[in-house]
C-alpha cells in the first residue's frame, strides 16, 4: 500500500447508479496531491465547455489528500468542485471537522460525482464498501434532524454525515454542504450542484489509517504544535476566543467591514467579539480530527427572543462580521441565531450576511421599499428584520426571500443600476470580512482569484508591512520575501507578496491544511514543517520549490477552467464601492484604492504568474507546470 493515500477514487454515476473504482499511478498523486487540484482535474477534464452549473454534465468532486487522516493538527479538511452556479466560473469550498479523516479512513481519497439521479439518493461509503440508497423520505429535513435519521439508518452513532439542506433544495444559489450539522463547504454554491444530482447526503465510516513513512518525523511534529501554542500569541488567541478573537484588531485598524462595507470601524464592537462570546454564550469549545488548536465555537442561548440550540455550533469572526458589522447589528445572541439558522437550512454565512446587509443599505437609501421587502423595514441595526429576511431567503419565499436567494449581485440585475453600485462583489461572490482598502494585497487577491474574492487564497497584508514580528519574517524570507513594504503600499514588493503567498496557499488547498495551523507567516506551522509533513507521510524527497509548483498547478487548472468559459481580465475587478473614500472613523476613513495603482498591480501580478496581459494563462505556462494536456482547451486567442 502506498503511503498517506490509497490510490483509489470513487466515480459515483448518479443516472444510472453505477458505482466505480479508479486506481491513479502514483505520478498523479505526487503531480496534484489532492484537494482542489485533484478535483478541479476532473472537472476541467469531464464537464464539456459551456455546461449549465444545475446540469447532469456538471461534475462534482470531494477530495481529500495524501496527508489527509493522519496524527497532526489541520489535516482533516475535504475540498468540493464543480462548476459554480454563482458565479459560472470554477465553484472551490473546504471544511473541517471529523467528517474529512472518516472520509479517508474508508479507505477511498475522494470521490467523483457525475449525471443526476432520477431521485433523491444518499451515499455510504462504509468499511471500503459504496452504495447509493433512497433518500425520498430526508428531504425537507434540517439538517440536524437528517444527520440523526442517517446516523441511526447505517446502525452507527460514529458515522459523519455530509448532507444539503432545504436551502439547497429550494434553490438557494449560496447553499452549503454541511457535515456534522456545523461544518461547512460553504462558498460558491456547491449545495446547490449537489442538490441538482438528488444527492443529498454521504455518510462515511472506516478504520482503515493511511499508512505513515516515516512515523517518527510525523511524531515529532505533532508535539511540536502543544508545544509551540503558548509561545504563538495569534495562535493561543485563536484557541481561546475562536476566529473572532480577531473582531478587536480589525476593528482598531479600521478593518471591521461596517453597514455594507461603507465604514471600517463599528461602534458596538465589543459586543460582537471573541471576548465577549467568551463571557456571556460561550458553552464549549470544539476541534476537528486531531487539532490542537481547538477553535470552533460551540454557543448556546436558552433565554430571550433569540435562542439558540449548541447542536448547530458557533459564529465564526466572518459570522460576526456579515451578520454583525455588515448589518450594523450588535446582539450576539441575534447573530448566533443566524448562523444556526444558516446551518439549519445549509447556507454559506458570508454570501447570506453579507446580502441582506447589500439589501439593508438599498432600503436605507430608498432604491427599494416596502413593495420589494414584502413589508419588512430592513434598517441597518434591526436583527428582527434580518432575521426573518434571513428565514425568507432559506426558504425562498416572498418577493425579498426569492430574490435575495439569488445573491446580490444576480439581485442587482432587478433592483436596478443604483442598487449595483452598493455591490460588494467579485465574480458575483460577495467579500469576506477583510478589507482590501487597507489589505492592499487582498485587492490583487480578491480581484485575480479564480473563484471570486476570498480571504482564505492568500497571506494578509499586516504580516508583511514594516514592523512584522521577526518569526513571521523568518518565515516568508523561505519564500523569498524579505523586504516588508510599508504599510499601506501596493508596489511590487506587494504584488509579489500577494503572488506568493497566494501560491503557497494554494499548496495548503491541495494538501486540505488547515490555514490556521499551517501557513506562511503567524500560523503554528510554517514551511518548512510543511516540507517535513510531505516528507513523513508519504516519504516523497519533495522540496518547498516542488510543492509550490504543485500550489502553481492549481492556480493555473483553475484559471484554464474559467479562461475556457470566456473569463479573462475583465471579470478580475473590483466593487465600484471599494474604489470611493471609506466613511466613518478610525485609520481608515477617507481612504480607497487607487484604480490606477490597482491596474499597474494586475499588470504586475500577471506577468509574474507568466499569463497575458489580458490574464489568459499561456500554453507555455501549461509547458512548465506539466500539465500540456490542459493547453490545448486555453482559448485559440492566447
Ligand atoms: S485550527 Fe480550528 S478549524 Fe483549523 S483544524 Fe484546528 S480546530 Fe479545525
Amino acid at each position: 500500500m502506498p503511503f498517506g493515500y490509497f490510490g483509489k477514487i470513487l466515480h459515483v454515476d448518479l443516472t444510472s447508479g453505477n458505482i466505480e473504482v479508479e486506481e491513479p499511478p502514483e505520478a498523479f498523486y505526487r503531480k496534484y496531491m489532492g484537494g482542489s487540484a485533484m478535483g478541479v482535474y476532473y472537472v476541467l477534464k469531464d464537464v464539456p465547455p459551456g455546461t449549465d452549473p444545475l446540469a447532469p454534465e456538471n461534475v462534482l468532486t470531494l477530495m481529500t489528500s495524501v496527508v489527509t487522516g493522519t496524527s497532526v493538527s489541520g489535516q482533516s479538511r475535504i475540498n468540493m468542485n464543480a462548476r459554480s452556479p454563482l458565479s459560472g466560473a470554477i465553484g472551490d469550498s473546504q471544511s473541517g471537522g471529523f467528517f474529512p479523516a472518516e472520509f479517508k479512513f474508508t479507505g477511498f481519497d475522494g470521490v467523483v460525482f457525475r449525471g443526476r439521479s432520477p431521485h433523491p439518493v444518499y451515499l455510504t461509503i462504509i468499511e471500503g464498501v459504496a452504495a447509493l440508497h433512497d433518500a425520498s423520505h430526508l428531504m425537507g429535513k434540517i439538517t440536524g434532524e437528517t444527520e440523526k435519521l442517517l446516523k441511526v439508518e447505517v446502525g452507527d452513532p460514529k458515522a459523519e454525515v455530509m448532507q444539503i439542506g432545504p436551502a439547497a433544495e429550494n434553490g438557494v444559489r449560496f447553499a452549503a454542504v454541511i457535515n456534522m450539522s456545523n461544518r461547512l463547504n460553504g462558498r460558491t454554491g456547491m449545495g446547490l450542484v449537489m442538490a441538482s444530482k438528488n444527492l443529498k447526503a454521504i455518510v462515511v465510516r472506516g478504520k482503515t489509517k493511511p499508512q505513515v513513512a516515516d512515523p517518527d518525523l510525523l511524531s515529532k511534529l505533532h508535539k511540536l504544535g502543544p508545544k509551540w501554542m503558548p509561545e504563538n500569541p495569534d495562535v493561543d488567541g485563536l484557541g481561546k476566543l475562536g476566529t473572532a478573537s480577531v473582531v478587536l484588531p480589525q476593528n482598531m485598524m479600521g478593518t471591521l467591514p461596517t453597514r455594507n462595507y461603507t465604514e471600517g470601524q463599528f461602534e458596538y464592537c465589543e459586543d460582537i467579539s471573541g471576548e465577549r462570546m467568551a463571557e456571556t454564550i460561550l458553552k464549549k469549545r470544539d476541534t476537528c480530527y486531531a487539532c490542537v488548536v481547538r477553535c470552533k465555537r460551540v454557543v448556546e442561548v436558552t433565554e430571550g427572543k433569540y435562542t439558540v440550540d449548541p447542536h448547530y455550533g458557533g459564529p465564526e469572526y466572518e459570522t460576526c462580521g456579515t451578520f454583525g458589522s455588515y448589518c450594523a447589528i450588535n446582539d450576539l445572541a441575534a447573530i448566533s441565531r443566524a448562523n444556526m439558522i444558516c446551518n439549519m437550512y445549509g447556507v454559506d454565512t458570508i454570501t447570506c450576511g453579507a446580502t441582506i446587509a447589500w439589501a439593508m443599505e438599498c432600503f436605507e437609501k430608498g432604491i427599494i421599499g416596502l413593495e420589494q421587502t414584502g413589508g419588512i423595514e430592513l434598517r441597518f441595526g434591526d436583527a428582527d428584520a434580518m432575521l426573518e429576511t434571513l428565514q425568507q431567503i432559506v426558504e425562498n419565499r416572498g418577493p425579498l426571500g426569492s430574490i435575495l436567494s439569488l445573491g446580490s449581485a444576480a439581485a442587482a440585475q432587478v433592483w436596478g443600476p443604483a442598487s449595483e453600485e452598493l455591490l460588494v462583489t467579485v465574480k458575483n461572490q460577495e467579500a469576506p470580512a477583510h478589507m482590501p482598502q487597507a489589505k492592499k494585497a487582498l485587492a490583487v487577491v480578491f480581484a485575480v482569484n479564480a473563484f471570486g474574492a476570498d480571504h482564505q487564497s492568500s497571506e494578509h497584508d499586516p504580516m508583511y508591512e514594516e514592523g512584522t514580528a521577526q518569526l513571521y519574517l523568518d518565515r516568508l524570507a523561505e519564500l523569498d520575501l524579505k523586504d516588508p513594504p510599508p504599510y499601506g503600499s501596493l508596489g511590487p514588493e506587494k504584488v509579489r507578496f500577494a503572488a506568493y503567498t497566494q501560491i503557497f496557499y494554494s499548496i495548503l488547498d491541495t494538501l486540505e491544511l488547515c490555514q490556521f495551523v499551517w501557513g506562511p507567516a503567524w500560523c503554528l506551522y510554517g514551511p518548512t514543517e510543511l516540507v517535513d509533513l510531505v516528507r513523513a507521510v508519504t516519504g516523497w524527497k519533495v522540496s518547498l520549490y516542488e510543492l509550490m509548483k504543485v500550489g502553481e498547478r492549481r492556480i493555473n487548472l483553475m484559471r484554464a477552467f474559467n479562461a475556457r468559459e470566456g473569463f479573462d481580465r475583465s471579470q478580475d475587478t473590483l466593487p465600484k464601492k471599494f474604489f470611493k473614500p471609506l466613511a466613518g472613523t478610525g485609520p481608515t476613513a477617507g481612504v480607497a484604492i487607487d484604480r490606477q495603482e490597482f491596474e499597474t498591480a494586475l499588470d504586475l501580478y500577471y506577468q509574474i504568474m507568466g499569463w497575458t496581459p489580458s490574464g489568459m494563462p499561456t500554453p507555455a505556462k501549461m509547458e512548465d507546470l506539466g500539465i500540456h494536456w490542459v493547453a490545448e482547451m486555453l482559448p485559440q486567442a492566447v
